[in-house]
């Protein structure tokens, strides 16, 4: 079995997908996970805050306009009138869907369900372009086995269990297409993955499905080694780790969901990232295999607050970080990068929700600094081989970037510096010169 998830780019438009048709055929079995079309999801929040707002009309003005779009698409996807009635009369039941929560109290639960109805029709309008023509294939609703638990967190025996079940009522079937980014959650209502969350699902039904290989297709040639939004020259990676894919996954390339590659990891299922604008291009393999001795690529990750606490108690005691530590598990924060001395300890949050909570009970150990707008930068490669040589290069690169805080040797993959988000593009395009513009060797 292999997963192949197509993002929103993928699917943006009819043209769009008739390419992805083109893509999956094959001998093999196949689960492909779909986006919603590029926009949808951004529309829909949009949407949501107003009628949050309880700005109707505006929300309906925003409904229409999605609903005219996607009449488009039917017009230009589909050729007989029999499959453009049939998608015309789905669309206008998800829009109608959407249309009525302009009549009632509207909540995060409600958002939730507006914000799951781009994948749920993206998938149900691609099924009756196979079906159109005559390519054997189910729709597998995703809302039948995805699920996080209370934590938030995949409830993993559940997803393998009735994903299982749902691939057992078709054992003659080889092609199975389903939603991207939607679960339920433990209360069994319609939830979410977070932004970016169809990377999520492939993986996590990957592991579920012991699949052979999980492909991400997207609409640029792999990994690159640094961001190509912000920095000009970037390439393709041809080879990552898990670790060091998931370093930069969490660390801000955007090309993968933060916790899209442990699920992969845990079963040493290769993630293979390829490009559906260039559908032979080598692309990204992500395997336990690395090249070792070289520094692969950097990523930056917006959205930081740092915090530093000073405190007379810190000197010479055990059990102060742990009182720290157990102030923010108690408000379900992570924290992302830390630094000590012997009076002050600093450590970032990329989640401000419970900040002022987490502050009035840090204020009580000493003295507290808070910086926001902060930027972790993150170096990823191999770091043991190149002991002598790597952190020289990345801090020579960055010498005229102030750095608020250094992470290096917490694994041999990575080293972090904090610096303030106005720095940013200056501190990732000083990387590229210095570190991978003078590497004449690279892909
Ligand atoms: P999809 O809709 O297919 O999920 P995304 O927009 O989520 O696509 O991710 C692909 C985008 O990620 C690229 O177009 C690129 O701008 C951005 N990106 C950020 N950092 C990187 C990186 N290091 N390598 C490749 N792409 C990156
Ligand atoms: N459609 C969702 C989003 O835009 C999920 C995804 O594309 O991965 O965030
Ligand atoms: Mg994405």
């Amino acid at each position: 079995m292999k997963i192949l998830k197509f993002g929103g780019t993928s699917v943006g438009s009819a043209e769009r997908m008739k390419s992805v048709a083109e893509l999956i055929q094959s001998d093999e079995p196949e689960i492909v996970v779909l986006s919603a079309m590029s926009g949808t999801t951004n529309q829909l929040v949009q949407i949501a805050e107003k009628l949050y707002q309880n700005q109707n009309q505006e929300a309906n003005a925003l409904i229409d306009a999605l609903h005219d779009k996607y009449k488009q698409v039917v017009e230009e996807l589909y050729t007989t009138s029999e499959k453009k009635k049939q998608a015309s009369e789905l669309i206008a039941h998800h829009f109608d869907y959407i249309r009525a929560f302009t009549q009632d109290l509207f909540t995060i639960h409600e958002e939730r369900a507006v914000l799951a109805q781009g994948e749920l029709l993206s998938t149900a309008l691609f099924q009756f372009f196979l079906e159109e023509h005559n390519i054997p294939s189910v729709l597998l609703p995703a809302l039948n086995f995805m699920k996080i638990d209370e934590n938030e967190e995949p409830d993993n025996d559940y997803i393998a269990k009735n994903l299982k079940a749902e691939l057992e009522k078709y054992p003659d079937n080889k092609l199975f297409i389903t939603q991207g980014y939607i679960c339920r959650n433990a209360f069994g209502e319609i939830d979410n993955l977070k932004r970016g969350g169809s990377d999520y699902s492939a993986s996590l039904i990957g592991a579920a499905a012991d699949a052979s290989e999980i492909q991400i297709w997207t609409d640029i040639d792999g990994m690159h080694n640094n961001d190509p939004r912000v920095v000009k020259n970037t390439y393709p990676i041809a080879e990552l780790s898990f670790d060091e894919a998931a370093e930069l996954a969490y660390f801000g390339a955007k090309i993968l969901h933060p916790s899209s590659v442990q699920p992969a990891k845990q079963k040493n299922i290769p993630v293979r990232l390829l490009n559906t604008m260039q559908p032979d291009a080598r692309g990204t393999i992500i395997s336990n295999k690395t090249e070792s001795g070289s520094i692969k690529a950097v990523a930056a990750k917006d959205g930081i607050t740092a915090i530093k606490i000073k405190s007379g108690r810190m000197l010479l005691a055990y059990g102060f970080l742990r009182s720290v530590f157990e102030i923010f598990e108690r408000y379900k924060t992570p924290i992302d990068m830390i630094t000590t001395s012997e009076v002050a300890v600093s450590l970032t949050i990329d989640n401000p929700k419970h900040l002022q909570d987490i502050l009035a009970e840090i204020m009580e150990f000493g003295q507290v600094e808070v910086d926001e707008n902060q930027t972790i930068v993150c170096v990823v490669g191999d770091f043991i081989a190149e002991r002598s040589g790597a952190g020289l290069k990345v801090f020579e690169s960055l010498k005229n970037i102030p750095l608020r805080m250094i992470s290096y040797g917490g694994s041999t993959n990575n080293i972090s510096v904090l610096i303030n988000t106005s720095d940013k593009v200056a501190a990732l395009t000083s990387l590229n010169e210095g570190i991978f513009e003078r590497n004449q060797n690279h892909a």
